[in-house]
């Protein structure tokens, strides 16, 4: 079989323990300094100390290597742009009174409803374009644009339909807002009939429990029966206040609870005993002009499994994983190791995908190249593109941060 062979002065090899790592783990990243990778078919097949020769060779020396970025929190499916409302809110204007005027997410919904199927995957394909330029080999991707069957099936066939070197895992996330002058419980009735519609198209299930959004009962509801249904609850929690939405990601087994921006220590303690990793978006915030970000260094002390994403969508429109590195690092005093961990192996954990984020003999060779001598130029050298080379499944899919395939 032929061997692609990768010499790098740095490799970043983030050690798979077969589950999260969490607290003081997290910078333990197993590295190798003057080391090569073999890669045959899609899989890494050796890890080692010194270069080797092979049928083709990345002379990555002087370079840093490490696992592909997985981003395990897109909204990737919206039609339509929101531009002039970040403006709005630099005016005084607060999110409710944008809604008022038609905006939000509600301008999303209108927008997604009328885009054609073909429409919306040619906007997907260039932000995942986009996204494995910057280094991300995996993402997770959210419906929930539709409110209604046919736009939430139609979400998940582009999903499911996309042809593209970045993986997606589907997303169902029917319960992302409550429209205008519906009943909240008879909403969830309704969306927890989609779902059983479009199951099959799906691996998790995802709802946006929050104050004056859906409640932790009609969370709780909704999950459980998405759980009946052989989905994988995940959830949107404590971004605006802590009501309650972590101990319903408990109730059903949930695998990662998102945002975690109000999250109380009671609230860490209980995520840290149940495993569920904890998927940061500090996206959202900077974009909101917040000061308030996720207590990282809370959840890492109490050996909380932590994950950080793009949360891409047309509120926080980024597909770039290096700058939520950089806000990881800045803002919410990450250090870098542990940054780089909650973006490769913690977050394919987010995602139940045990074969990724690592580099290890057996794991799938998603591996990126980054033009820098060590892994902390990375939220340090900040608002550029670090990623050279990008390899996908064991194929060159990005040389000289252009693409090849
Ligand atoms: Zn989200």
């Amino acid at each position: 079989m032929q061997r692609l062979v990768i010499n790098a002065s740095e490799i970043v090899v983030v050690p798979d323990p077969g589950r999260p790592r969490v607290g003081k783990e997290m910078r333990d990243l197993g590295i190798i300094r003057d080391g090569h990778i073999i890669v045959e078919g899609e899989r890494i097949v050796e890890v080692g100390p010194g270069f080797e020769r092979g049928d083709e060779v990345i002379d990555a020396r002087g370079k840093t290597v490490l696992p592909g970025f997985v981003d395990p929190h897109t909204h990737l499916i919206f039609a339509g742009t929101r531009e002039d409302e970040m403006m709005m809110r630099l005016d005084g204007l607060t999110y409710m009174e944008i809604l008022k005027r038609g905006g939000g997410i509600l301008r999303t919904v209108r927008a997604t409803r009328e885009a054609s199927k073909e429409e919306l995957e040619e906007q997907a394909r260039r932000r995942l374009d986009t996204m494995l330029l910057h280094g991300t080999t995996t993402a997770e991707a959210k419906s929930g644009y539709g409110l209604d069957y046919e736009t939430e099936r139609k979400m998940l066939e582009v999903i499911n339909g996309m042809k593209h070197p970045v993986d997606l895992v589907p997303t169902f996330l029917g319960a992302h807002a409550l429209p205008p002058g519906r009943d909240g419980d008879e909403f969830i009735d309704e969306m927890i009939d989609v779902m059983s519609r479009v199951r099959h198209l799906a691996k998790f299930a995802d709802i946006f429990c929050e104050r004056g959004v859906f409640t932790p009962e009609q969370s709780r509801r909704y999950l459980m029966a998405a759980r009946e249904m052989g989905l994988v609850p995940k959830i949107h929690a404590d971004e605006i206040a802590d009501i309650g939405c972590s101990a319903v990601a408990v109730d059903v087994g949930a695998i990662s609870a998102d945002h975690m921006v109000r999250t109380c220590d009671r609230s860490i303690k209980a995520l840290a005993d149940a495993g569920i990793v904890a998927v940061f978006l500090p996206g959202t915030p900077y974009v909101l002009f917040h000061t308030e970000f996720p207590r990282a260094r809370k959840f890492i002390e109490m050996r909380a499994p932590v994950a950080i994403a793009t949360d891409l969508n047309p509120n926080c429109f980024t597909e770039n994983m290096q700058m939520i590195i950089s806000l990881a690092v800045t803002r919410m005093r990450m250090h870098v190791d542990e940054a780089i961990t909650a973006a490769t192996l913690n977050a394919a954990y987010a995602l139940g995908l045990g074969d990724r984020g690592s580099i290890q003999e057996g794991k799938l060779a998603d591996i990126i190249v980054l033009n820098a001598p060590n892994r902390l130029h990375l939220g340090y050298h900040f608002g550029v593109n670090l990623v050279d080379t990008v390899i996908k499944r064991g194929r060159v899919v990005v040389k000289g941060q252009r693409h090849v395939a």
